[in-house]
């Protein structure tokens, strides 16, 4: 019999102990002040309707509303972390739903704004660049102030026309790049920034692949298309006549600005181009010289070396 009584004991402990705490939360429930101005102001709900919606109003209660409770969309508490909880009352009947909270859209939207500043290899210091750092550089006053004059024009319409930049190695140039496409981000302009060594090796590695296309697209249709570096790639007649050449001629004919850094002027950059395997070919490097000028224009950026 013994096992059957302690048994039997233990269960109505635990009983009582359930009967306690149910007691306890209902009471904890119906005293919060939320709680009670919801049923305040639904005076149709019965008290049967109430008690069996006692999970539904304690869910409500434990949850953080509208983020009153975590600091920020990574640090939320609640069961579906970047919802809140509302209550309503449908047929007299109590109904709990979740909208998304003011962190998690403010979370989505700025996902979505990173979307648009799409950069192939490139070191995170320049993803991260910012605007805020070079304002008050005053060895770049000419380059500073051609980019907020181009960042203003954007505010309403993308200007036809980006910068060459072009300076020695470390002034900052790849950097002031970065810190247009993060500012550009703001007003929904998408950017896209490579490295042009890169960028040939990309295109020959993906020739004749199902990518290609869609890899030429991007380059041809990005708002704001960022060359950067434009030189130092290995030349290929290929690749310049019939890559960037056509790249450049979409742009230009669509009337969409192209970006570029160089250690070279154009001049520089014009005899680059034309010495290739196939011999130095003027006439064509001067065609692509055109272009760049059509799509940008040319600013001298000087300085120290900030890598040394
Ligand atoms: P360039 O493209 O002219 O060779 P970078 O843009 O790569 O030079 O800049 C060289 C280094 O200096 C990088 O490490 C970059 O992050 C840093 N840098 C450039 N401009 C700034 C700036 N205004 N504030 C902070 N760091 C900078
Ligand atoms: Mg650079």
């Amino acid at each position: 019999m013994k096992p059957i009584q302690s048994a039997l004991k233990s269960w109505m402990q635990t009983n009582e102990n359930f009967k306690e705490n149910y007691t306890k939360i209902r009471q904890e429930v119906l005293d919060d002040p939320e709680i009670k101005e919801f049923i305040s102001l639904h005076p149709q709900l019965t008290q049967s309707e109430i008690n069996k919606s006692l999970i539904k109003l304690y869910e409500y209660k434990t949850q953080s509303k509208q983020c009153n409770q975590c600091g920020s969309f990574r640090a939320c508490k609640n069961m579906l972390p970047g919802y809140s909880p509302i209550l309503q009352v449908e047929s007299n009947e109590i109904r709990l739903t979740y909208e998304k909270c003011h962190s998690r859209i403010m979370h989505e939207k700025e996902q979505e704004q990173q979307k648009l500043f799409q950069s192939l290899y490139m070191p995170k210091e320049i993803l991260q660049a910012s605007l805020s750092d070079i304002a008050n550089d005053e060895t770049r006053i000419q380059a500073i102030a051609e980019l907020l004059d181009f960042l203003d024009q954007a505010k309403t319409e993308l200007p036809r026309k980006g910068l060459y930049f072009y300076g020695q190695f470390g002034v900052g140039k790849t950097y002031l790049l970065g810190a247009l496409a993060n500012e550009l981000k703001k007003f929904n302009i998408s950017s896209t920034l490579i490295y042009m060594p890169e960028f040939v090796r990309e295109i020959k590695s993906s020739f004749k692949d199902d990518s290609f296309n869609d890899k030429i697209d991007l380059f041809k249709k990005a708002d704001v298309l960022m060359l950067d570096d434009i030189g130092a790639e290995l030349q290929s007649a290929w690749f310049r006549d019939e890559i960037l050449g056509s790249v450049l001629q979409y742009r230009m004919m669509e009337r969409l600005p192209v970006f570029f850094t160089s250690n070279y002027d154009l001049d520089q950059l014009e005899m680059q181009l034309a010495a290739t395997k196939s011999g130095v070919e003027t006439v064509k490097a001067g065609r692509i010289i055109e272009r760049i000028k059509q799509v940008s224009k040319e600013v001298k950026i000087e300085g120290h070396n900030r890598r040394l």
